[in-house]
């Protein structure tokens, strides 16, 4: 049965020691501005739910948002602020790189990229963090309305094609405007969550 539909925020945590108990989770990562709270939002068919993590004070925050008992989707802080101090940015990296590394509910990460700009250095970082795991993440070409049918299929087999040496990286095109792509996308993370 889908879990998607029946979100709740739970909880927002700064520190891996504050991590709820969990059988399962799946990340949500992104540049900020990217489509990360449109795309939560959709695929939990709950409108505002993920702007919860843009409320003051929690946008360097680790979001839960409660699926089932002990299942979770968790919203990872945006990166890619045009200014943060580098002390915040370390702060940053080690909390992501420790939370995708080292955290054993995790199942998978969905990592949002905005179509007409992928895979920018940030991405390629947080794959390079995910991939020693060997855990599957699946990308969103997000806004994907924006593009043209032909630029559609070309910036799909261009990134496709960069990540061809990656395994356990899969890829597809996204809008959260025109829904393109969200049954596809929710289906492969209920599968995960299930399996
Ligand atoms: P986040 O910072 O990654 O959580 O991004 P948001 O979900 O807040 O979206 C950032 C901006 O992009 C907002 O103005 C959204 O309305 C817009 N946006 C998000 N998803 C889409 C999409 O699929 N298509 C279009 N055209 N705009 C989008």
């Amino acid at each position: 049965k889908p879990v998607l539909n029946r979100a709740q925020f739970h909880t927002s945590v700064a520190q891996l020691r504050d991590l709820p108990y969990s059988r399962a989770e799946v990340a949500f990562a992104g540049r900020s501005n990217a489509g990360k709270s449109s795309a939560i939002n959709l695929l939990t068919r709950k409108n505002r739910l993920a702007f919860t993590s843009k409320t003051p004070g929690r946008t360097q925050l680790i979001n839960f948002f409660v699926l089932e008992p002990d299942t979770y989707l968790v919203d990872l802080p945006g990166y890619g602020y045009a200014k943060v101090p580098p002390e915040v940015k370390a702060k940053w990296e080690g909390l992501l790189s420790r939370y995708l590394q080292g955290r054993e509910a995790l199942v998978g990460m969905v990592l949002i990229m905005d179509a007409r700009h992928p895979l920018t250095p940030l991405d390629r970082q947080m794959l390079e963090w995910f991939a020693p795991t060997g855990k599957p993440v699946h990308i969103l070409l997000s806004k994907a309305d924006k593009l043209s049918n032909n630029e559609k299929a070309l910036t799909l087999r261009r990134v496709k094609a960069e990540l061809a040496e990656q395994t356990n990286v899969s890829v597809q095109l996204f809008s959260s405007l025109s829904r393109l792509g969200a049954d596809e996308a929710a289906a492969l993370i209920e599968h995960w969550l299930s399996a």
